[in-house]
């Protein structure tokens, strides 16, 4: 894929509801070229299979170890928050566990999950980078401006991913492409980030040629995380 960072800051492992150890996603990282994966298993969530606080030092541990076996990968230590509080009780989150991780993703937010007002006493409260996954940008917002939609994200401070995993497609088109004038009002504004949202293959670990592509096409290379 050429010189600079090839970011992957999602993915699942078997303390979720992911097929795969720690080791072997930044194994797989490692060989397929990526600079930057983020393990973001789901948290405290009945939706799906997930880490609870109970595992929290076991699973930073284990993030760390994989880190100090494969020096080329920076690993960081994240977690996926379930914002539908019918699932997830997000007033009881551990906000001294969640502030030991570099990402917290918020799945569902100003869809059927909560909305950015309601996860601000919350959001104000972490310090680890923190963003949108897998959102279908086109449909919440379709009677929203897309400057709207950029202004509304860079003041609750989140970046925006453009997730590569079959589930988040409607007709086989990416929910990102179907959304790309949004995309492209994000530039200079709103961070963005690449999730292969890894959970049953490890080639998702670094096939991102898709994503990649995409954030050329819309200009958005330099606001990615952890640009050159
Ligand atoms: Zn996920």
């Amino acid at each position: 894929m050429g010189a600079g960072p090839l970011i992957n800051l999602h993915s699942h492992t078997r303390y979720s509801d992911g097929d795969f150890t720690v080791e072997q996603l930044v194994a797989a990282a490692d060989h397929g070229g990526v600079t930057h994966l983020a393990i973001t298993d789901h948290f405290e969530t009945s939706k799906v299979y997930s880490l609870r606080a109970a595992q929290f030092d076991e699973y930073l541990e284990e993030i760390h170890e994989a880190a100090k076996r494969h020096p080329g990968v920076r690993v960081l230590a994240g977690v996926e928050i379930d914002t539908d509080p019918s699932r997830c009780d997000l007033e009881a989150l551990p906000i001294e566990l969640l502030n030991r991780l570099d990402i917290v993703l918020f799945e569902y937010v100003d869809d059927n999950g909560s909305t950015l007002e309601t996860l601000e006493p919350l959001l104000s409260q972490l310090r680890p980078l923190r963003g949108l996954a897998h959102m279908d940008i086109a449909r919440i917002y379709a009677g929203t401006m897309p400057s709207e939609v950029a202004s509304r994200f860079r003041d609750f401070g989140m970046f925006v991913e453009a997730n590569a995993a079959w589930p988040y497609r409607r007709d086989g088109v990416p929910f990102y492409e179907l959304a790309s004038r949004y995309y492209e009002a994000f530039r200079g504004r709103v961070r963005v980030s690449v999730g292969g949202d890894v959970h049953h293959s490890l080639e998702a670990v670094y096939e991102l040629e898709r994503p990649y592509r995409f954030m050329r096409s819309v200009g958005l290379t330099d606001d990615l995380l952890f640009r050159p």
